[in-house]
């Protein structure tokens, strides 16, 4: 009996030790992810016309979106091969004479070309089944210059009428910078800051907002769990105040749903955003650390000690303007040049992770997660190319203004699920590492730790006392730092944007588990182009 004891004892022990040596070591694999239950999330940005095709005449749908939300979130934030995102921004989708569909015609339908009103409660019913909200893209800047309240309007304004319909809108007798769009046939001018076709509304006339209450109920009460806010900056005009307008449109729509999430587009600097920030609602993007010139892309090349500081001053500054703020962050969007076209493999890794390893939100605009390229970087309908599913079988979709579709370098997503250190396993890392660590997006950044190297950026994240220490080495060189400023540190993860690492002067190809971060003794050890999630226990 005693020696069968000791057998058993023994065969722990070299189980055990196996294990620690051989076995995964990686937190990320071995942590319990949550699910998220309120409005902090991982949105995907979905350009629907883009994103998958059901019925094969060459343009996206509702019920292609639905094909693919397996991809999107399974349902099980610890298994599985999907993204894990846990939000979904729809792109525009109401009726429209364009492709994307910013001129609105009809806000209480869903445009033919992408679907019925049926295809779209679908796709809220099984987004919910898996835990993930659903916001729409709502443009209230201006309609569509077939929208009836327009028409009605230019025909009653060639009458000379100005009481009816042309209230609705923001129209002169007198041209100027604002009044810039002629009516044919009448004395008028109306604002159109963007296009002819797209002529803006009076945000301040009473009419206009019973309008916009009614179309706002009708997608709340179809399920709806929020709005990405068109154009923003635009609502501010001569007749109407944009915050003054946002409020207005936040608080009427809490009374429908008081969980209601709202993200502005105000493509503008720092100090605007801060003040759109007053009208209460959730979000606006963070413009300043997005696109080609954001600190997010510069940081990447290597300016990491930068980062952290602008990052905190960023975030405190919404919440000194809202308490309540939550930060949304991204690299790009529709309107902007592909990452790819900006950033090689490793930088757009390593932007990735300063995005993700940020406070607030996050918004992943598809086919960034694969590395899409622009076929053409001075033209907006290069950015919303086909997204690339499986290189060997391409999807027959047609962009206005595109030729074809082209299979996409790093692979499309069949191609890079296999490779473990794909640039989209980069991304589901990250959003499962943000799922693990809830600190990461609901806390605020308590202080900037200065490890004395511009290319070494570290910041705490403290959530109602749990405090979470980032550290992004942005560099080409490993780094050894010491970690005394959390009590008793505990890797919780890390992002690398390198499967090489030197040994002894040759370059030589590992897996990811020997691409070494350690954590001993309060010292930590992080290779080149890596960020490294560590957490305090007390
Ligand atoms: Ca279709
Ligand atoms: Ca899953």
């Amino acid at each position: 009996m005693k020696r069968l004891l000791c057998v058993l004892l023994m065969i722990c022990m070299l189980v055990s030790l196996l294990a620690g040596c051989g076995g995964s070591s990686d937190p990320v694999k071995s942590i319990k992810a949550e699910a998220s239950s309120d409005k902090y999330r991982n949105f995907y940005q979905v350009w629907i016309g883009s994103f998958c095709d059901s019925n094969n005449d060459q343009t996206g749908d509702l019920q292609g979106v639905i094909s693919k939300l397996d991809y999107i979130n399974d349902g099980d934030p610890n298994a599985g091969d999907d993204l894990g995102a846990d939000g979904i921004w729809l792109s525009p989708m109401m009726p429209s004479k364009s492709y994307h569909k910013y001129n609105v015609r009809d806000y209480f339908n869903i445009d033919p070309e992408f679907g019925t009103l049926d295809d779209f409660d679908e796709l809220i019913k099984k987004s919910h089944d898996r835990g993930v909200k659903v916001i729409i893209d709502l443009v209230l800047n201006h309609s569509g210059d077939d929208h009836e309240f327009f028409v009605k309007a230019c025909d009653e304004l060639r009458e000379g009428k100005e009481d009816g319909y042309a209230r609705y809108y923001n129209v002169s007798k007198t041209s100027d910078d604002t009044y810039n769009r002629p009516i044919s046939g009448s004395d008028y001018y109306y604002e159109g800051p963007f296009s002819t076709d797209m002529p803006d509304w009076n945000l301040s006339y009473d009419g206009t907002r019973e309008y916009f209450e009614k179309v706002t109920k009708f997608w709340l009460d179809r399920g709806v769990d929020g709005f990405r806010l068109d154009a923003v900056k635009y609502f501010d005009d001569k007749n109407t105040d944009a915050v003054e307008f946002l409020k207005w449109f936040y608080t009427m729509a809490q009374k429908y749903n008081p969980d209601v999430y709202m993200v502005g587009e105000d493509w503008d600097d720092a100090g605007n955003i801060y003040t759109m920030y007053e009208s209460g609602i959730d979000s606006l993007f963070n413009f300043k650390f997005g696109n080609s010139g954001g600190e997010f892309i510069v940081a990447s090349h290597g300016m990491a000690a930068d980062l952290a500081t602008k990052l905190k001053k960023y975030d405190d500054n919404i919440k000194k303007h809202n308490k309540n703020a939550i930060n949304a962050n991204f690299l790009t969007n529709h309107d902007m040049v592909r990452l790819r076209n900006m950033l090689d493999e490793d930088d757009n890794k390593m932007a990735a992770a300063m995005y993700m390893l940020t406070p607030g939100n996050t918004f992943t605009y598809y086919g960034e997660e694969i590395g899409i390229e622009a076929p053409n970087t001075s033209n907006d309908a290069s950015y919303r190319t086909a997204m690339i599913w499986d290189n060997e079988a391409l999807p027959d979709i047609y962009v206005p203004g595109v030729a074809g579709v082209e299979a996409n370098a790093l692979g499309g997503v069949k191609q890079q699920l296999a490779q473990e250190n794909s640039l989209l396993n980069t991304y589901r890392r990250l959003i499962k590492i943000r799922h693990q660590n809830p600190e990461i997006a609901r806390g605020d950044i308590e202080e900037v730790v200065d490890f004395k190297d511009t290319e070494v950026g570290a910041y705490i994240i403290n959530y109602d006392g749990s405090r979470v220490l980032i550290i992004h080495n942005a560099g080409e060189e490993a780094k050894e730092l010491t970690v005394d400023m959390v009590e008793k540190p505990e890797l919780r993860g890390w992002s690398t944007a390198r499967v090489t690492v030197a040994v002894d002067n040759l370059e030589v190809n590992t897996t990811k588990d020997d691409n070494k971060v350690t954590l001993s003794g309060g010292k930590l050890s992080v290779p080149a182009k890596c960020s490294v999630v560590i957490k305090e226990n007390k």
